[in-house]
C-alpha cells in the first residue's frame, strides 16, 4: 500500500528528474479504453462521453505533467486529442455537429499543451532546484564526513540535525539525529568536574547567548566507560536576514594530549616531592657549617654564603613546582586568619630589600588594613610581585607599594619604571609557565610560574590581580582582597 502511495505521489519524486513515457502512456491508455468500455457497455449511449471526458483529461494532464514534467504532460495531450478524433469519426458526426466537433478539438489541443506546458515547466524547474540542493548537501556531508574533526550541527531550537562519523568515534555511540542537544540520555558530560546540565553545553549556550564559545574543554563518558576528554568550539549561524537559524560545533579528541599532560603534571609532583627532602637537609647542614665557621676563614664564610643563597633559590623553585602541580591536581589548600596587611607588607619589604641594594623600596599606605586570608600565601604573592619589579627593571630605580582601602576592599599596588609589559601581554603573563621574553634568551632568570601562582590564590580568596603597563613605561600591578 505504501509503496502504492510512494508510487503515484509526484511529490515523493521531487527532485530526482527521472520523467517516464510509459507511465502517463499506458495511463492514457487504460482510460480511453474504459472510456469505451463504459459508453457501449454500461451507459449504452456512445454521446455520453461529453459529458465526463474533458474534466478526466484537465485531471490527468494536470497530474502528470506534475508527475513527469514536459514529457508526460505533451503524452496525455496527444492521446487526448487523438480520442477526441477518434470520437468525431466513430460517432459519425456531420455537419454542424462534425464543424464544432473539430473547432471544439482545436480549442482544446491549445488549452491542453498550455496547461501541460505550464505545469511541466514549473514541475521541471522545481526538480532543478530541489536537486541542486539535494546535491549541494551531499557534497557537504560529505566533506563534513571526512574531516579529522568532530562536527555537530542543531537547529535553531537545539535540535542535532548534522553529526559526522568522527563524533561517533569519539563517544564510542552513534549521536542519533533528531535529539535535543544534552539531552542523550547515555552521555553526562562535564567540565572541571562539573557534571553539566543540558541548558550549559557549549551548542545549548551559543543558542541562547548568540555568542561563539572558543575552547572549551569538557569530558565525557563514552560508551565504553572511557573518560573522553573533548575539546569544543561552537558558533551561531544567522540567515542573510540576521536571524539565528543554527548553531554549529567542531570538537577534537585531546584525550592523549591530556593524558600526557596528567603524566608530566604527576612527574612534576613527585620529582619536587623528592627534591624537598635533600634540599632541606642540605640547608640545615650549611646552617650549621656556616655556624661553626663564623668568624674563623672568611673566604670559606663568603662561599657558604653564596652557597646559601643558591640554595634558597634552588628552595624556591621547587616550592613554586609543587604549587603549580597543586593548582593542577586541586590540592592548594588555605589557612585563613585575620592579619594586617600593612605588617606583613613592611616584613616583605624588609626581606627584600637587603638582597636589592640597587633598588629603594618605599611604602605608602593611605589606611590601616586589615583582612582575612591565608598569611602566608599572600605574603608569597608580595614576594613575588616585588621580586618581579626588581628583576624586571634592571636599570635600578624607585619601586613603590601602595596600599589603601575602598569600598571594603583592600586595594595593593606594586609600581616599577623597569622594562614593562605591552598590552596585548597583559592577560597572558599570568598563564602557567608564560614568560614574555623569549625563555630560550635567559636575559632574566625564571620559569613564569609566580604570577600564575599569584593568580590561582588571589582567585581563591576571591580577590582579583591585573596589570597596567606599556612597553619600556614600567609596570604597576594591582592586587583587590575582600576584607571580611
Ligand atoms: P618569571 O618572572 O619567573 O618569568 P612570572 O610568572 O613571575 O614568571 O612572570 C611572568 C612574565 O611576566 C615574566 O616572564 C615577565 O616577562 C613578565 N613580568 C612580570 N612582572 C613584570 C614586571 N614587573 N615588569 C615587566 N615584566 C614583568
Amino acid at each position: 500500500m505504501r509503496n502504492v502511495f510512494n508510487f503515484t505521489n509526484p511529490l515523493r519524486q521531487l527532485g530526482t528528474r527521472r520523467y517516464s513515457f510509459w507511465i502517463p502512456f499506458i495511463a492514457s491508455v487504460l482510460v480511453i479504453l474504459l472510456s469505451e468500455i463504459y459508453v457501449y457497455s454500461v451507459a449504452h449511449n456512445p454521446m455520453v462521453v461529453g459529458r465526463y471526458i474533458i474534466f478526466v483529461h484537465v485531471a490527468m494532464i494536470i497530474y502528470f505533467s506534475f508527475r513527469d514534467g514536459i514529457k508526460g504532460g505533451v503524452i496525455t495531450v496527444v492521446l487526448a486529442i487523438a480520442y477526441y478524433a477518434y470520437i468525431i469519426y466513430t460517432r459519425n458526426y456531420s455537419g454542424e455537429q462534425l464543424r464544432a466537433g473539430i473547432d471544439a478539438t482545436i480549442v482544446l489541443s491549445l488549452l491542453y499543451s498550455l496547461l501541460a506546458g505550464v505545469i511541466g515547466w514549473l514541475k521541471q524547474t522545481l526538480d532543478r532546484l530541489v536537486g541542486r540542493e539535494k546535491d549541494e548537501r551531499i557534497r557537504l556531508q560529505a566533506i563534513i564526513d571526512q574531516l579529522p574533526v568532530g562536527v555537530v550541527i542543531t537547529d535553531s531550537k537545539g535540535i542535532v540535525v548534522e553529526v559526522n562519523k568522527k563524533i561517533d568515534q569519539f563517544l564510542g555511540m552513534k549521536l542519533p539525529k533528531g535529539v535535543k542537544v544534552g539531552q542523550t540520555p547515555l552521555l553526562e558530560t562535564k567540565q572541571k568536574g562539573r557534571t553539566l546540565t543540558p541548558s550549559q553545553g557549549p551548542l545549548a549556550v551559543v543558542l541562547s547567548t548568540g555568542k561563539s564559545v572558543v575552547d572549551r574543554e569538557v569530558n565525557v563518558l563514552s560508551k565504553d566507560g572511557k573518560q573522553v576528554y573533548l575539546k569544543v568550539s561552537a558558533a551561531p549561524i544567522h540567515s542573510h536576514d540576521g536571524k539565528l537559524i543554527a548553531a554549529a560545533s567542531i570538537v577534537t579528541d585531546i584525550t592523549q594530549q591530556k593524558e600526557l599532560e596528567k603524566r608530566k603534571d604527576d612527574f612534576v609532583n613527585m620529582a619536587s616531592h623528592e627534591l624537598k627532602t635533600p634540599i632541606t637537609s642540605m640547608k640545615l647542614y650549611m646552617d650549621s657549617l656556616q655556624a661553626r665557621v663564623k668568624s674563623k676563614d672568611e673566604k670559606l664564610e663568603k662561599i657558604l654564603a653564596r652557597l646559601q643563597y643558591q640554595t634558597d633559590n634552588l628552595q624556591q623553585l621547587v616550592s613554586d613546582l609543587l604549587d603549580v602541580s597543586r593548582i593542577q591536581t586541586g590540592k592548594l589548600t588555605f589557612h585563613k586568619e585575620e592579619f594586617s596587611l600593612n605588617e606583613l607588607i613592611k616584613e616583605t619589604i624588609q626581606g627584600l630589600q637587603e638582597a636589592a641594594s640597587t633598588h629603594t623600596i618605599s611604602f605608602i599606605a593611605k589606611d590601616m588594613v586589615n583582612v582575612y586570608a591565608d598569611r602566608f600565601r599572600i605574603y608569597q604573592v608580595l614576594t613575588n610581585l616585588l621580586t618581579n619589579a626588581i628583576k624586571y627593571s634592571p636599570d635600578g630605580g624607585a619601586i613603590k607599594i601602595y596600599l589603601k582601602r575602598e569600598k571594603g576592599k583592600a586595594i595593593i599596588s606594586v609600581q616599577d619604571n623597569g622594562i614593562g609589559i605591552p598590552k596585548e601581554q597583559h592577560k597572558k603573563i599570568f598563564e602557567r609557565l608564560y614568560q614574555v621574553t623569549d625563555p630560550k634568551e635567559k636575559t632574566y632568570p625564571g620559569l613564569g610560574m609566580g604570577l600564575y601562582i599569584s593568580r590561582e590564590i588571589i582567585k581563591r580568596h576571591q580577590g582579583r590581580i591585573w596589570v597596567e603597563s606599556e612597553k619600556d613605561k614600567g609596570a604597576t600591578f594591582f592586587v583587590v582582597l575582600r576584607m571580611r
